[in-house]
């Protein structure tokens, strides 16, 4: 048996344990090693060379036993980081309420002076930067934790991108760069997936481009469809900017937590170094990826690929072949690449386009056009354009065609103040650029169709909720004292309840549609805002279950959302309250949704 063993190799070993052998310097039992080889090459003498392993299996326990205490210590601190961290960020969050809330109602007061609307503005902007940090803090020790969970849920597109774009425009408005986002192909109206996570990615990814390019560059947003599968697609997100660019030295690291390549040199507000590292991170967690090219001094790209998948919808769609009718266009923009990719997603679509780079450039082939009796069925007018803007293209092109051809502005600012002039201007419709073909059909149905006077999105942030009667319920008096404040700004009436249990009892004892909608803090004492919330619901009475009931918690994670939604709540705001953010929740509810 043993030259069987010694056939395919040169020697082996085994193991065995001694027992009390007599006068032996090492406490029993023993642990003793045997290596048996041949002699010499003849294969005839074997040799059996046993030698006592008892110190270094010892040893060797020891170490491992020392390792598994450490580890178990290291579960134990991170166990312990994170749950420090997690009760740090809602410990931090009830002042930081406090300090937002308070500085927008100070804000909101009439007579500052110049320089007290100043401080005021720049206690803001700190406070919201240092709550940004904490988030970014939390998420990265939930994703080292293996803590962060990602949702599979339906979105809507459109509303990803328009949402960003608002968020962009504004900020490169405010550092004079120019800003494009371009669709580059056909998307779906609706794909699935974590849609907080992404915009998180992308707006983070953007806000770096902004934050590192000086003024006068542009900032580029690419979109792009580059596969559609039967259940899923592959989109590919360009960012660019024409900015400072990143050393190659520093590529290894840019990916790295904490890691800036100009720390000290950047604004007061530069960051923490976290953002990459977490959109990194998401995106593994996605099954994306993201790549990097960048010359110093010159700019830097940013490549996202991501597979998403499709929803039931889409994928219903995508047999059923909804199309436009095929109806002639015509897009007007002074930049030929907008013009040539609205042309190919329009083209995809199924209709016919044509494009002209300037305001007069469109009225001749309007004429030319008009004079053969073939008319564009839809004109798509930039607004801001060199010579002949956009409103003034729309009147020369009215006067022309009449009124059965739909005018549509396109901008990628607010369109509120040229609503009037546009409308006057014989204008259909506004629409954010870029341009989505859903949205297109959506106008062109509405405006074609003559329906109603189309609805559109609203710019302004007016907000009067006079005879509205609203149930506060928060037990923290200087929150409650805050909310009170920016509602009663807005002519609510409020009423307060200190905690779940008599906000409960204000509704239950209140004549039916007293109350236009509660408001209700998720952690209260006797009865916190979730059971309240239930307990109303489930009231035998009409009005419990149409009254909206917004949440309001310093905890804003997705379980959190979730939780709110779960217990009967239609929608959840996290605190810090953002004023602008509550008067568009209340909005929404007590004036639309019904
Ligand atoms: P932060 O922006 O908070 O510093 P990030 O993780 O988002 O953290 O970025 C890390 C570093 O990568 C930045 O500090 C900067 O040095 C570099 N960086 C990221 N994006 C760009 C960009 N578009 N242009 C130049 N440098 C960039």
């Amino acid at each position: 048996m043993i030259r069987e063993e010694l056939k395919n190799k040169p020697f082996f070993s085994f193991y065995y344990t001694k027992k009390d052998i007599p006068d032996h310097p090492t406490p029993t039992p023993i642990r003793m090693k045997c290596d048996v080889f041949y002699l010499d090459e003849t294969a005839t003498t074997i040799v059996f060379l046993f030698s006592d392993v008892t110190a270094i299996v010892n040893q060797e326990k020891e170490a491992r036993e020392k390792l598994e205490i450490a580890l178990a210590a290291a579960e134990q601190a991170s166990l312990a980081k994170t749950q420090f961290l997690s009760r740090m960020s809602h410990e931090i969050r009830t002042p930081m309420n406090a300090i937002i809330g308070l500085d927008a109602i100070a804000l909101q007061e009439e007579g500052l002076t110049p320089a007290l609307e100043d401080h005021l503005q720049k206690i803001g902007i700190s406070a919201r930067f240092l709550l940004s940090l904490i988030n970014d803090i939390l998420d990265m020790s939930r994703i080292e934790s293996g803590k962060m969970v990602l949702k599979e849920e339906p979105f809507n597109f459109e509303e990803l991108i328009t949402g960003i774009n608002t968020i962009l425009y504004e900020q490169c408005v405010d550092n004079e760069l120019d800003y494009e986002c371009i669709l580059k192909s056909q998307t779906e109206e609706t794909y699935v997936g974590d849609v907080t996570k992404l915009q998180q990615v992308l707006v983070n990814i953007l806000g770096n481009a902004v934050k590192f390019t000086p003024k006068g560059g542009k900032v580029t947003f690419s979109i792009e469809q580059t596969l559609k599968r039967h259940t899923s697609a592959h989109l590919r997100f360009r960012i660019a900017d024409t900015g400072i660019g990143i050393d190659e030295s520093f590529l290894p690291n840019l990916y790295q937590p904490f890691s800036q390549e100009n720390r000290g040199k950047t604004s007061p507000y530069g960051g923490s170094g976290l953002g990459l590292a977490i959109s990194k991170n998401i995106l593994n967690l996605m099954g994306g990826k993201i790549a990097v090219n960048s010359v110093k001094n010159a700019g830097t790209v940013f490549t996202i690929d991501i597979d998403l998948s499709l929803s039931e919808d889409e994928i219903d769609k995508a047999t059923l072949q909804s199309h436009l009718q095929p109806l002639d266009t015509l897009i007007v923009d002074d930049d030929v690449v907008v013009c040539q990719h609205t042309q190919i997603l329009l083209n995809e679509a199924g209709l016919r386009s044509e494009w002209a780079d300037s305001g007069d450039a469109a009225i001749t082939k309007v004429q030319e056009h008009h004079q053969v009796k073939k008319d564009y069925d839809l004109i798509l007018l930039d607004w801001k354009m060199p010579d002949k803007d956009g409103l003034m293209t729309a009147k020369e092109i009215r006067q022309i065609v009449g009124p059965e051809v739909t005018i549509i502005i396109m901008t990628a600012y607010d369109w509120a103040e040229i609503e009037k002039e546009g409308k006057a201007c014989g204008v259909d419709y506004f629409m954010r650029k870029p341009i989505f073909v859903s949205s297109i059909k959506q106008a062109f149905e509405q405006v074609f169709l003559n329906k109603k006077e189309p609805k559109l999105p609203d710019n302004r942030n007016v907000f009067d909720f006079s005879n509205k009667r609203i149930l506060l319920a928060e037990d923290n008096a200087i929150n409650a004292e805050i909310a009170r404040t920016l509602l009663q700004n807005k002519k609510a009436h409020v009423e307060i309840a200190v905690n779940g249990e008599e906000a409960l009892k204000a509704f239950r004892d209140s004549k039916p549609n007293y109350y236009s909608a509660i408001l209700m803090d998720v952690r209260m004492p006797k009865m916190d805002g979730l059971e309240a919330t239930e307990a109303i619901r489930a009231l035998p009475r009409e009005d419990a279950k149409l009254i909206p009931i917004l949440g309001m918690t310093a905890n804003a994670f997705q379980d959190d959302i979730n939780q709110s939604l779960a217990a009967g709540m239609n929608e959840h705001l996290a605190k810090p309250i953002e004023p602008l953010l509550l008067y568009r929740s209340l909005q929404k509810y007590l004036f639309t949704v019904k």
